[in-house]
């Protein structure tokens, strides 16, 4: 399969993910219990790929820019999420009492669809430059895509939004990603600043978003889970056959 099929198959999957993690908060799913495994997992993955993966591939990239891209990137998540955002974290969302209005919730759902935006650059940037990138990008998405279409349903059902909105929000976030794979695609030159905004953007969602989420659980098992999710990384990265 060519790089140009596969990272779209692959965003695809990612997208569906966002989708399912809607499915899930909206049918009040009991493994929706497993979702923090993902967090944790997703976390401690993201933050190695970042880290070891992409901003070396960014700096080798452009060496010039990358570092200011990928302060930028983290910078531009924590404004579209918490700023321009008056209450935003990842996970069921409780504080019922912050949502009367639901353009609470609609601002939430475009600042997670820009990072969103950003989880697609990601994947095609990863692809754009080799097979192995791509895999390991896709599955520091993959592993946090279904709280993050659980957490958007659950903002829209606490902002007084129906089901089917909620289900509309997480299906909203799976086509931006899609749209961000497929706009490296189109412009693969644009790697050059796409690969390090997003490893900023994947630094803040593993490091920023995630990390308190997994700190809120009592006990050491999460914290666990988290360096698991580190471990995982080395593992694929020794079996690798690319
Ligand atoms: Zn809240
Ligand atoms: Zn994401």
């Amino acid at each position: 399969m060519t790089s140009l099929w596969l990272s779209l198959t692959l965003g695809a999957v990612a997208a569906l993910a966002d989708y399912a993690g809607g499915v899930l908060l909206v049918r009040r799913s009991p493994s929706a219990r497993a979702l923090r495994y993902f967090v944790a997992l997703g976390a401690g993955f993201m933050l190695a790929a970042a880290v070891l993966e992409m901003v070396p591939e960014g700096l080798a990239l452009s060496p010039r820019w990358a570092p200011l891209l990928v302060l930028v990137g983290y910078c531009g998540v924590h404004l579209l999420e918490h700023t321009l955002v008056p209450h935003f974290h990842f996970g069921e969302e409780t504080h019922h009492h912050e949502f009367l209005s639901a353009r609470t919730s609609y601002s939430v759902l475009l600042g997670l669809a820009a990072h969103t935006f950003f989880d697609g650059i990601a994947i095609g940037s990863g692809f754009a430059i080799s097979h192995w990138l791509g895999w390991i990008i896709f599955v520091a998405v993959f592993l946090h895509k279904l709280p993050e279409g659980f957490t958007v349903a659950s903002v829209m059902l606490a902002g007084g939004r129906s089901r089917s909105a909620a289900l509309n929000s997480a299906m909203f976030l799976g086509a931006t990603t899609l749209a961000g794979v497929l706009l490296i695609n189109l412009q693969p030159s644009w790697v050059r600043a796409g690969l390090p905004l997003s490893a900023g953007v994947t630094i803040y969602v593993a490091a920023t978003d995630l990390v308190p989420e997994v700190n809120r659980e009592p006990g050491i098992r999460m914290a666990l889970v988290f360096f698991a999710g580190v471990v995982v990384f080395f593992l694929l990265k020794l079996l690798s056959p690319f």
